[in-house]
């Protein structure tokens, strides 16, 4: 990786992704502990589902072909009951020329070839009077109409939606194999930092950097291990970095990652391990450090809190995803028009932006009045970040790529 020059933001995204080899345990999980873990192999069904065909609607379960015009009259066709049958039962097969009562759900009897929804029936005693025929398989749903069996329903590296785990239910599975999820230690360098409720001093602020990481590390399913403040000495940040190892599976850091006297990560990263990037070509977050520290991934973010924010969303998190062995990395994104300009820059520039929708669904996209990397107020109100390119200027109208945040 270059050093002296910035380097592009793609580069070292594709760098890190390469560097991210997922080595997690394996482990079985029940399904309501699943949701955002991830997948450590395919789900494969052992059932059609649904099982057998079924009926869509409540109504009566006829024969289509067994409708001999003989037996209509001119207000519809008339047929004895034969059969009752309710979800959660098994009817007998349909005497040729009946039909039998069925609710939604309940299997459909053999011989049968469609279900007349009972909007169209009249009950004329013990017969049903059809008012608007059926077609052959109406209202059946048919077996395996939504999966087959033997078929992938997900596959590995998928991070479990709730949804998912509806659909890995439905195929009779209770527990899934998943990847240990990984704890991933924070440390948060600076001398100014204090904690709430102590009153600030001059001088003074409160860490927050480490309340929006953990946050954002647990919504990717992982462990966020939240080391505390460290003091900006080498020895400090040197002792902390080892504890981190020791616990963690991966480390953060925020702040000291400058090129100032007080800035001791980079020092005591190549004390312990090694620091393989420096320099990005990325605004906010320009100072930013990748390594190893005793073997476990290192990320050195910056210390403001939008850039760690940033550099966390767009650089981090999808090496974090790939070190948990997700297959899905990227942040969903959307191209929208700017209501704003930009003049051309040297650094790709993520703004903190938000997407307001008309009537047609036409995105347009707002950036928030100041974008200075310590304006934490931009990154609670943006719901998207937009993604302008080395070089690009942007006039009101353009189209826009943005990253959804949520
Ligand atoms: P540094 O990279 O250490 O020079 O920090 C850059 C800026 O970010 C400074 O203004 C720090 O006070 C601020 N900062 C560093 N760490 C945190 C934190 N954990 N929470 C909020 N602000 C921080
Ligand atoms: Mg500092």
């Amino acid at each position: 990786m270059s050093v002296g020059s910035l380097t592009p933001v793609d580069e070292v995204i594709r760098y890190l992704i390469s560097r991210a080899t997922c080595n997690a345990v394996k482990e079985v999980v029940p399904i309501k502990e699943a949701i955002d873990r991830v997948l450590a192999a395919d789900i494969v069904s052992c059932i059609n589902v649904p099982l057998v065909d079924n009926s869509a609607m409540d109504g009566y379960a006829i024969n289509t072909e067994h409708l001999h015009t003989e037996s209509g009259t001119k207000n519809g066709v008339v047929l004895p009951l034969s059969d009752r049958i309710p979800a959660g039962t098994t009817g007998r097969p349909l005497v040729p020329g009946t039909a039998a009562r069925i609710f939604t759900g309940a299997p459909v009897p053999a011989g049968a070839n469609a279900v007349i929804i009972q909007e169209n029936t009249e009950l004329v005693g013990d017969e049903v009077r059809l008012l608007k025929l059926p077609a052959a398989g109406d209202n059946i749903r048919t077996a395996g109409q939504d999966i087959n069996e033997g078929a992938v329903i997900l596959s590995q590296g998928r991070r479990l939606r709730a949804q998912d785990l509806g659909l890995i239910t439905s195929v009779g599975l209770d527990r899934v194999e998943v990847y240990r999820r990984l704890k991933i230690a924070i440390l948060s360098t600076g001398d100014e930092l204090v904690e709430p409720p102590q009153k600030l001093k001059p001088g003074q602020i409160y860490s927050s950097n480490h309340h929006t990481l953990c946050a954002l590390i647990t919504q990717l399913g992982m462990l966020p291990v939240d080391l505390g403040p460290v003091a900006d000495t080498l020895e400090a940040t040197v002792v902390a970095l080892q504890q981190a190892a020791q616990v963690a599976d991966c480390i953060l850091t925020t702040g000291g990652v400058s090129v100032g006297d007080e800035d001791h990560v980079k020092a005591a990263v190549a004390r312990l391990g090694k620091i393989d990037l420096w320099r990005l070509a990325i605004k906010p977050g320009k100072p930013l450090a990748f390594g190893d520290v005793a073997g476990k991934p290192f990320f050195g973010l910056p210390g403001n809190p939008v850039s760690s924010f940033v550099t966390f969303m767009m650089i981090a998190r999808p090496f974090l995803l790939k070190y948990q062995g997700c297959s899905e990395l990227s942040l969903r994104s959307i191209y929208a028009n700017a209501n704003f300009t930009r003049r051309k820059g040297s650094r790709r520039e993520y703004l903190r932006v938000r997407v307001d929708y008309d009537e047609n669904g036409l995105g347009t996209v707002t950036d928030f009045s100041n974008q200075g990397s310590g304006i934490m107020s931009s990154i609670s109100w943006a719901d998207a970040l937009a993604e302008i390119e080395v070089d690009q200027a942007v006039e009101v109208g353009d189209l826009v790529k943005v990253y959804l945040l949520s």
